[in-house]
């Protein structure tokens, strides 16, 4: 498919993320729908070939659990790469206008990132690099699939060099300077179930908060608080942290943390941690957990406890993790995902 710029037709504005715009388009000659990305890249027309060249491996990406790739164009000074569009979006807006996501929808969610987790690894080498609910999109059909993952080294820097990533999802050992393997895409996974599962980013302030509320998340997420993301400070390169002690706190907020298990409090209406915060306390403390303990499947909390292993040696594969109990019984549950979407 030969694709340009005039031949596609904006229909409407799908979503803005740090790198770029996604419209819907229509594809003129061929009456094609498709989610058209725009990425703002400042680099020399050697390197943007080389990206478009990159990311040609993307038509060999053929799998349920992936959105496939119509292709990819300058359109100077941006680089455009068209992909199926996923009529239901991104799972950050499905449950900051829904609500915590029911866990065993959760646990096919799962089921269909570590497909495409294993397959981009088993049959490409490729790594996602940025597992995050806003890259889990679905459709009306109620199949889930994984976009924007990292194929093209090239595209990496030239993003990396002007954007500071939203690096919430990142593992700690990524934080502390290490390579990037597929066991850091575990970790983003688990980091985004939980979320998808609570309705709320898991990492946030919890030192000078009054969390008398805290427990009443559940059910209470409406999208006026979708803004419980963390408040960047200013832009900042990310560079590996020197291990660091973590804050003494005042007795009492102390004790409050402790009854709260592991799990890390969020104020009402948004949180004050600043990125630099929150790398720290992803590296000193201890992961997020599905809390309340019991309130989930004890498979699910073992699965996520896994996951979320800061060690990476301890943590497993995707491949191992679809042998998990929890993925077992995900891949039998009855629950059907088309009508789900469709109440969506
Ligand atoms: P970041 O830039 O930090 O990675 P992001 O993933 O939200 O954040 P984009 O990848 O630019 O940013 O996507 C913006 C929004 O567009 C997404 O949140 C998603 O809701 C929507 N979107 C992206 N791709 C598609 C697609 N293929 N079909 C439908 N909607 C899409
Ligand atoms: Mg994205």
């Amino acid at each position: 498919l030969d694709l340009t710029l005039e031949d596609l037709k904006t229909i409407g504005e799908l979503g803005q993320g740090n790198g770029g715009t996604v419209s819907k388009v229509e594809h003129g000659p061929t009456q094609t729908i498709m989610a058209k990305k725009v990425v703002l890249i400042d680099a020399k027309p050697a390197v943007r070939k080389q990206i478009l060249r990159e990311l040609q491996i993307m038509h060999d990406c053929n799998s349920p659990y992936i959105v496939s790739f119509y292709g990819a164009f300058v359109a100077d000074p941006h680089i455009c790469i068209c992909m199926e569009f996923m009529d239901k979006g991104s799972l950050d807006s499905v449950y900051k206008k829904f609500g915590p996501i029911p866990i065993d929808i959760v646990a096919k969610i799962s089921l269909a990132v570590l497909e495409g987790l294993t397959y981009l690894y088993d049959a490409h080498r490729i790594i996602h690099r940025d597992i995050k609910p806003s890259n889990i999109l679905i459709n009306s059909r109620g199949h889930i699939k994984i976009c924007d993952f990292g194929v093209s080294g090239e595209l990496i820097n030239s993003i990396a060099d002007t954007f500071v990533g939203t690096s919430t999802y990142m593992s700690p050992e990524r934080i502390q300077g290490a390579q990037y393997t597929v066991k850091s895409d575990v970790w983003s996974l688990g980091i985004s179930l939980i979320e998808l599962a609570l309705g709320r980013f898991p990492f946030a302030d919890s030192d000078d908060s009054d969390d008398s509320d805290f427990n009443d998340f559940e059910g209470t997420l409406s999208p006026h608080n979708a803004d419980s993301t963390v408040h960047y400070g200013r832009p900042l390169s990310l560079q590996p942290l020197p291990p660091s002690r973590p804050k003494k706190k005042d007795s009492k907020a102390s004790q409050r943390d402790k009854r709260k298990s592991r799990g890390v409090s969020l104020e009402g209406g948004g949180m004050t941690m600043s990125i630099l915060e929150l790398l720290q306390h992803i590296v000193n403390e201890p992961a997020p957990r599905l809390t309340p303990e019991g309130k989930f499947p004890i498979e699910s909390e073992e699965f996520l406890d896994l996951c979320l292993k800061k060690d990476p040696d301890e943590r497993p594969t995707p491949k191992e993790l679809l042998k998990h109990q929890w993925i077992i019984l995900a891949r039998a549950n009855g629950v059907d995902l088309e009508q789900w979407a469709s109440l969506l």
